[in-house]
């Protein structure tokens, strides 16, 4: 994705193998600051596509043609956005916008539906939880977090009208 701080990662993610392009996933990070260095050291066996700290930064780590080890099943068919801080905390506003502007230019580049789905089926921006066990089994990324997703769409159409 341009105008975002590339920071490719050389483990934790397999090239191509794409199955589609449902939407995006949000995450929560449990813990503060850049994943870059966790997500570059090969015992750690997991990553994200995305990453945005809570002053809106946001950081590429896998590109959204290759599998980032983010929700397991759901990996070949979604791309995954990890967000700084804790789930018993909401996303801040500085957030909601980043996650809103990588899901405006996943719609505009890879079709990704400007709506929110609760289904591993279904299409738009989703949750780490409802993937169920197939997907690990978490609460990720916990209800406040789950719930500013129409928030998020809101900021979503509104960069999409300028
Ligand atoms: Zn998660």
């Amino acid at each position: 994705m341009p105008g975002v701080a590339q920071k490719p990662i050389g483990a934790n993610f397999s090239r191509g193998g794409r199955e589609g392009q449902r939407g995006l996933i949000l995450h929560v990070q449990e813990g503060e600051g850049s994943l870059f260095e966790w997500s570059s050291e090969p015992s750690t066996r997991s990553s994200a596509h995305f990453w945005a700290s809570q002053a809106g930064e946001i950081e590429q780590y896998v590109s959204v043609h290759d599998r980032a080890w983010t929700q397991r099943a759901g990996n070949a068919e979604w791309v995954s956005i990890e967000t700084s801080g804790f789930a018993g905390k909401p996303l801040t506003t500085a957030q909601v916008d980043a996650v809103a502007r990588v899901y405006a230019w996943g719609a505009r580049e890879h079709g990704w539906p400007l709506e929110v789905t609760d289904s591993p089926k279904g299409r738009g921006l989703g949750t780490h939880a409802m993937g169920g066990g197939a997907w690990g089994g978490h609460a990720c990324p916990g209800t406040a977090r789950a719930q500013q997703r129409e928030v998020i769409m809101s900021r979503v159409r509104t960069f999409r009208q300028t």
